[in-house]
């Protein structure tokens, strides 16, 4: 099943097509809007641009290359997006390969049902999906062969605030700050981000900023009638007063995750007494939330001018701890060790 059309984002577009013929675009950028507002749409939308053989201020929709990245199977672009990969065991290559598979099954997913939750683990809404350092060496892998059928690659980076820093793993990290700065000529990467601060500085730095603003109501009730087919007055004035300008949220099928931030906070507030005092947690899914939330607050403290170095580390001990709770060591423990090391990355 093809992508539906992308809708709205004229502006946006028009910039970026522009930028394109012209021969301007910048090789490393970070689409960054609301969850939902289809920065990831936009990315293939220019991706197909990019391979089109009839480029303009809109790819052709109908050459080749063209219904290939509508359909997900051009072999030039490469999408990724956060997965939970269990690799207990597996060495580096053998990590890799297990990503490229469940990477190659999620895209097969989306082919067949291309309209995703936003909200959902893979898309980055929650649980414990994340570009793991594997991930990020199938992409260094990927990114210096030649184009398999055009001229270009284009790399999708989806949720990149779920690129996370591993503890010996710098090589790595290190090597795609590098690919960021100076990408092959040949090679375009755009990464997207529901909050630029949530990235890391050292990424953040390093690409163009492209913001991807909510769409106007009219744009969201048009898809949801010529897309979805709702044709219920009622109901399409309630979804699409619950969309707030992102597409997406029409096919979101739980809620927000609330609480999760106001955890983090009480945490950073007093990590040790927050660890000894919290009720375990009923569900894992509860304490991963959290921790991506006492995360996304470091990098902000990290974005924000804080010791760096001590802030990045304490990220990686955080996502050490995710990685963790997979398996069966008990949150609240979890939580106690962290407390010690993230007291000691921040000045009280
Ligand atoms: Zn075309």
């Amino acid at each position: 099943m093809p992508l539906a059309p992308l809708a709205g984002h004229e502006a946006v577009k028009s910039l970026l097509a522009g930028a394109a013929s012209a021969g301007r675009l910048p090789q490393a950028m970070l689409f960054a809007g609301p969850r939902g507002v289809g920065k990831q749409r936009l990315a293939l939308w220019l991706a197909q641009v990019l391979a089109c053989v009839r480029p303009g201020r809109e790819p052709c929709g109908d050459c080749r290359p063209c219904r290939q990245v509508l359909t997900l199977q051009h072999p030039d672009v490469h999408w990724f997006v956060p997965l939970e990969v269990s690799k207990k065991g597996a060495d580096a290559d053998k990590q890799v390969e297990l990503v490229a598979e469940a990477l190659a099954e999620e895209i097969t997913a989306r082919r067949e049902q291309p309209l995703y939750d936003p909200f959902a683990a893979t898309a980055g809404g929650g649980g414990l999906a994340s570009h793991a350092i594997a991930a990020v060496r199938l992409l260094l892998r990927r990114v210096v062969l030649t184009p398999a059928a055009g001229s270009r690659k284009v790399f999708i980076v989806g949720d990149a605030e779920r690129l996370i820093p591993q503890h010996g793993m710098e090589d790595a990290a290190n090597a795609l700050l590098k690919v960021l700065e100076e990408p092959p000529a040949d090679t375009t990467i755009i990464l997207t981000a529901s909050d630029p601060n949530a990235l890391l500085p050292t990424i953040l730095s390093r690409v163009v900023l492209v913001r991807v603003a909510r769409l106007p109501d009219s744009v969201v009730a048009a898809f949801a009638q010529q897309v979805l087919g709702i044709s219920s007055k009622a109901e399409l004035t309630q979804r699409v007063s619950t969309a707030e300008g992102c597409i997406g949220k029409l096919f979101a099928t739980g809620g927000v995750r609330s609480g999760s931030l106001a955890q983090a906070d009480r945490f950073l507030a007093a990590p040790l007494a927050f660890a000894l005092g919290q009720v375990p947690y009923q569900a894992r899914g509860g304490f991963t939330d959290m921790l991506d939330a006492l995360a996304g607050r470091l990098r902000e403290e990290a974005g924000a001018g804080g010791e760096t170095d001590k802030l990045v580390e304490a990220i990686a001990r955080v996502m050490d701890a995710r990685q963790l709770a997979q398996g069966n060591v008990n949150p609240q423990l979890l939580a106690a060790v962290l407390a010690g090391d993230v007291e000691q990355a921040r000045p009280s």
